[in-house]
């Protein structure tokens, strides 16, 4: 017989470096990250794409650099 071979899972809470705590069962009690699905690349790279995609544009037009295959002749 092998009763005990779990080990105990309690409520535990996952505390990213972002504030965002998240509330789960584990081992272990107390859980601390520094990402998580709030403040991860994953869901937050296309916010950061549209700023390079902003910047680019700014930059472009500061130093007016045409767009390659645009057909503009200024
Ligand atoms: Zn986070």
């Amino acid at each position: 017989m092998q009763a005990k071979i779990h080990p105990k899972y309690e409520s535990a809470k996952i505390t990213c470096a972002c504030g965002n705590v998240i509330e789960t069962r584990s081992t272990s009690k107390d859980i601390k990250v520094e990402i998580c699905s709030a403040c991860h690349p994953f869901f937050t790279g296309k916010q950061k794409l549209v700023d390079t995609a902003g910047r680019i544009e700014r930059f472009r037009r500061k130093y007016n650099i045409p767009v390659i295959g645009d057909g503009e002749t200024s």
